[in-house]
């Protein structure tokens, strides 16, 4: 007998259940990765994540071959592939994880049917791409938690099941045509500074930070500069690393740095368990704020300033020069920038999202998508009209300027956290430095927000 594992955000070998099913049900099986066409249709296949893809789908392949296999790849309609590679090989069953987005249901249940209408079953596979499944834990009546420390209380109380290892021979069929797998040099527009991609590098990059950083990690995950955080997201968007492995192997080494990690990994979920609840948060306002954000060509001059990294708010700055030049951006920036565009600038969540979507290598729809409407105030944040002040976050998460110097060189001559406000600098100080005034006063930008929200926080 023949399954076939669909591998879509769970391109790994390690703790991966649909393909420890598929071999202990049958006698061969076909890893299959399919390059959806309505995926690149619908603008998601930003250079970034592609080119990051093309270095996990490398490593899957030869990891595979490691193992006597090989990776099989089509191109087109998840459907249709699927059930052309199962006509070929005659398989009974296709394997995969389940999904959680919009777009992950509907092609789940269109596979389901057209695989069913030729007598073959599709077997999903919860907590592959999360640590718990959506919908595992919920408030009494509800069908999911819309408040995180809830939420996290609950999740803390189940232990994920063990990490499973990975196997040690696939076998493949031999007939099974595949595409070439997708080359990272013919992808265009990838940021200069963008991470390896795979298993085996996210692995590496597991012990290494493990080592050096996961016992400080609560004290320092807010340092800007000290970019002392794990940089695993875009392993685990693409899921060359099982987050509930992350999360045994952390319980296992205990102590606060652990915890916090772990707490950052139910964040995860927590969205995730809210998009799957929710999928029109992908889009539309989880909690109607009735904003009339400022339209995109009001702000437009602003808008641009913003993704140019120009707004004149040093800390910003460096935050999106970051976003272009590594396709990656530190949290607390990511913070900073949403809250700038969205309460500064008074522009709507969708118009950011969206650019983080075209750059970010971890760029996710639940975890952008519903971040984003967290610090717009019109998604889950208790406190919806916090606005953050970026001249004192800088002072507070860079403290002395180091981040905002190492992305915005123009301003490396002026030391420590004075650099936070070159506006303060006297004018024939100020006058060296080839670096705008800031877009709008900060002062300016909380009124309007505020006034628009018809209270103050
Ligand atoms: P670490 O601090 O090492 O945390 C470990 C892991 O926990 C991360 O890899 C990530 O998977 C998870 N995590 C941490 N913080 C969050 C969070 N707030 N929400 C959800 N998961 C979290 N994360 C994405 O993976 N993809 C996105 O598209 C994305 N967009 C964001 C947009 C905005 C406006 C904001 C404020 C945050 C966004 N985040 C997103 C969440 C967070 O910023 C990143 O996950 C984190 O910066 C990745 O760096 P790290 O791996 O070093 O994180």
């Amino acid at each position: 007998t023949v399954a076939i594992v669909l591998f879509t955000a769970d391109l790994r070998v390690h703790d991966h259940p649909p393909l420890r099913a598929a071999l202990s049900s049958s006698d061969e099986v076909v890893p299959l990765f399919v390059h959806d066409a309505a995926i690149e249709a619908a603008g998601f296949a930003a250079p970034n994540r592609r080119a990051f893809l093309s270095d996990c789908l490398t490593d899957l392949d030869e990891a595979l071959r490691d193992r006597g296999g090989r990776l099989v790849v089509r191109s087109g309609s998840t459907t249709e592939e699927v059930c052309r590679v199962a006509g070929e090989v005659d398989a009974h069953e296709v394997h995969m994880a389940a999904g959680v987005s919009r777009f992950a249901l509907l092609r789940e249940a269109r596979l389901r049917q057209a695989l069913a209408s030729a007598g073959r079953r599709l077997r999903v596979h919860d907590a592959v791409t999360t640590v718990l499944p959506p919908g595992e834990v919920t408030p009494a009546g509800r069908d999911h938690f819309a408040v995180f420390t809830p939420y996290f209380r609950r999740w803390s109380q189940v232990f994920p099941r063990s990490p499973l290892a990975a196997p040690g021979a696939v076998r493949v069929p031999s007939d099974v045509a595949s595409e070439d797998l997708l080359s990272r040099r013919s992808v265009t527009g990838v940021s200069e500074g963008l991470a390896t991609g795979g298993e085996t590098e996210g692995r590496k990059r597991v012990t290494a930070w493990w080592r050096a950083c996961l016992a400080a990690y609560e004290d320092r995950h807010d340092d800007l500069a000290g970019d002392a955080t794990s940089r695993l997201s875009p392993h685990l968007h693409f899921g060359t690393l099982s987050p509930a492995e992350l999360v045994h192997r952390a319980r296992k080494a205990g102590g606060a740095g652990a915890e916090a990690f772990v707490r950052q990994l139910c964040w995860r979920d927590f969205h995730h368990q809210v998009l799957a609840a929710r999928p029109t948060a992908a889009v539309a306002d989880y909690r109607p704020q009735h904003d009339r954000w400022r339209s995109g060509r009001a702000a437009s001059q602003e808008i641009a300033a913003w993704k140019e990294g120009r707004t004149g708010y040093p800390v910003v700055d460096a935050a999106m020069r970051q976003l272009s030049h590594e396709g990656w951006m530190h949290n607390r920036g990511r913070l900073l920038a949403a809250s700038f565009l969205t309460k500064t600038l008074y522009v709507d969540w969708r118009i950011g999202a969206r650019h983080f979507l075209d750059l970010l290598v971890d760029g996710d729809i639940a975890n952008n998508q519903l971040n984003w409407q967290w610090m717009a105030g019109t998604g889950t944040d208790s406190r919806p009209n916090r606005v953050l002040n970026p001249v004192l976050q800088g002072k507070r998460y860079d403290p002395d300027g180091a981040y905002v110097r190492r992305w915005v060189p123009e301003l490396d001559g002026i030391a420590g956290a004075a650099v936070h406000e070159p506006w303060k600098l006297p004018a024939p100080e100020r006058a060296r430095y080839d670096y705008p005034d800031p877009v709008v006063s900060l002062a300016e930008g909380r009124d309007r927000f505020q006034r628009a929200r018809g209270r103050a926080d």
